[in-house]
């Protein structure tokens, strides 16, 4: 089985998608091995999206990621990576109405920015970012 890490952003949680994204989560046969309820601070949320550091958006994605409290999930199930992202819809939420409406960022996202939750995009990343938000879980 593949781990993902999933992360409902500070818009998820501050509208109250938190146990209605869970449950999506569990009835796509996804199993919650961790999760955790916190707030970024700035260089954490830098430091998560440093490969976005010289995009023109950073400092507004840095200021959203860090305007309230966020939930951090390790998921697993077989193609967790790409079965994560294809729930999740695509990155704009205003796309993803049309083209994909039965997505989470359909159901809570609102623009190109506050697009609700996060998905790693390749197992390389997912095993990153699951280090990042829970240094004490050994994959495998
Ligand atoms: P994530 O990495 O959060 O799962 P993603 O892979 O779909 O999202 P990326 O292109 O990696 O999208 O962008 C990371 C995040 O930066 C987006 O989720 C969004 O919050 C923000 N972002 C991306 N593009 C823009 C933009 N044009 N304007 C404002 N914010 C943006």
């Amino acid at each position: 089985k593949e781990r993902t890490l999933a992360m409902i952003k500070p818009d998820g949680v501050s509208g109250n998608y938190t146990e209605e994204i869970k449950r999506i989560v569990v009835e796509a046969g996804f199993n919650i091995v961790k999760e955790r309820l916190t707030q970024l601070d700035k260089e954490t949320a830098s430091a998560f999206y440093d490969e976005h550091s010289s995009r023109s958006f950073f400092p507004h994605l840095v200021s959203y990621m860090t305007s309230g409290p966020v939930v951090v999930m390790v998921l697993e199930k077989r193609d967790a990576v790409s079965d994560w992202r294809g729930l999740i819809g695509p990155t704009d939420a205003q796309k993803a109405k049309i083209s994909h409406p039965h997505s989470i960022r359909a159901l809570c996202g609102k623009d190109s920015q506050r697009n609700c939750v996060h998905g790693s995009d390749s197992t390389p990343s997912a095993e990153r970012e699951i280090k990042f938000f829970f240094k004490d879980l050994v994959s495998g």
